[in-house]
């Protein structure tokens, strides 16, 4: 429901309430519009395992009510006097950011998402001017200045190009970061919605591609989606026998884990980025020092490396896989999501909210 696209809007959405209880609807108001504004109508919006942890305060207490969602695709709607790259009628993403300082050193290099004063992420972050909290896409429309807004291919599936907002992005980055490509052997750990999307991207990029998951039943899919290799990291046995293998391994998983038996796997200079979990991990000095490995991190991606990221997704008519939900079946996709049933990301068909 918008009312009004010139004054602050009034504008249906899902929140969480605290950390416990589950989202129900909310009505929550947009800014009105400055000069540098976009705004969006969402169509639709991907459902991220970081709206959990943050929908449950798994990341230190969140700012209640809570609107998740990063994933966000979405039409123009207006645009303000002062906008340029955009116009009513296109379509458009939003990903993890709606501000950052733009002056910083990481800003002016384009790693907004390292920006010294801490980016202004899309939810569950504050407004740089007003110190309004910010609220994400499981809502109908969306207000961002354009700096943040990246630019959709209107070929390929858009709903399934939700999840490349941060999924994709989020694999996308460390992949070109660390320059993996042909002749590189690359290993994602789990198979859900960051980790289908590092397979293909790894894949298209040029790299000998391998998965390590939990559910050996997912094993099938994994080859559809370009898998080379998938090792069941439950079986010590196939896990002895990849001892030495990668040059990176990439890790998606979302809890506290064990790091060490997939240390073990990478080959000499191999290198480990963690993704997922922000948890203290433990890892045996000598696994790092006998074969001069090491371990790393990678937030989302830049603003310029998302436009990237969708114009090399378009190029090679990459998508995430999806299953498209209503608004009302959010908690019960969280649920599936924490059980590892997820094929592979949620998109929430925004339709179902207006
Ligand atoms: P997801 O769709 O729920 O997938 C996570 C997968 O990890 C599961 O499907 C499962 O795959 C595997 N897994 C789950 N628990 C595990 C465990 N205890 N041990 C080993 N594997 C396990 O989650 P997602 O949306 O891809 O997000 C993954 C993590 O990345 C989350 O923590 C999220 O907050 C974080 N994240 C980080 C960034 C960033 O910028 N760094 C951006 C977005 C998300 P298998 O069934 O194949 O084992
Ligand atoms: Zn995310």
């Amino acid at each position: 429901m918008t009312t009004t696209s010139s004054g602050p809007q009034a504008v249906s959405a899902y929140a969480a309430f605290d950390p416990t209880t589950p989202l129900r609807p909310h009505t929550i108001e947009r800014r009105t519009p400055t000069l540098h504004d976009v705004n969006i109508d969402i169509l639709y919006s991907g459902v991220c395992h970081s709206d959990i942890h943050q929908a449950r305060s798994e990341w230190g207490p969140s700012l209640y009510p809570i609107v998740p969602g990063h994933e966000i695709v979405g039409r123009v709607t207006s645009v303000g006097a002062q906008v340029s790259k955009f116009k009513v009628g296109d379509l458009v993403g939003v990903g993890c950011m709606v501000d950052s300082c733009l002056h910083c050193a990481a800003c002016t290099q384009g790693l907004e998402q390292y920006c010294e004063e801490g980016p202004t992420y899309t939810y569950n972050s504050r407004e740089r001017t007003t110190g309004a909290p910010t609220y994400g896409g499981y809502s109908t429309a969306i207000v961002v200045r354009e700096e943040f807004v990246v630019k959709v291919h209107e070929s390929l599936d858009l709903k399934a190009v939700a999840p490349l907002l941060c999924a994709g992005i989020t694999m996308y980055s460390p992949l070109r970061h660390w320059r993996i490509g042909q002749g590189h052997k690359v290993a994602i750990v789990g198979l859900g919605g960051l980790g289908h999307m590092g397979i293909k991207l790894a894949k298209a990029m040029g790299a000998e591609v391998s998965l390590f998951t939990t559910s050996a039943e997912k094993g099938q899919d994994a080859y559809r989606l370009g898998a080379d290799n998938v090792i069941v990291s439950r079986d010590s046995e196939a896990m002895k026998a990849s001892r030495n293998t990668f040059d990176y391994i990439i890790s998606t998983v979302p809890t506290r884990h064990d790091l060490n038996p997939y240390l073990q796997t990478l080959k000499l200079n191999g290198e480990l980025v963690i993704v997922g979990a922000l948890d203290p991990v433990d890892i045996h000095g000598g696994l790092l020092i006998s074969n001069r490995r090491s371990v790393a991190g990678s937030n989302i991606g830049g603003i310029a490396e998302t436009q990237e990221m969708l114009d090399f997704c378009a190029e090679h008519n990459i998508v995430a896989d999806i299953e498209l939900i209503n608004m009302q079946d959010i908690n019960t996709a969280y649920e599936r999501m924490l059980k590892s049933d997820v094929k592979y990301r949620f998109v929430i068909d925004m339709a179902s909210l207006k």
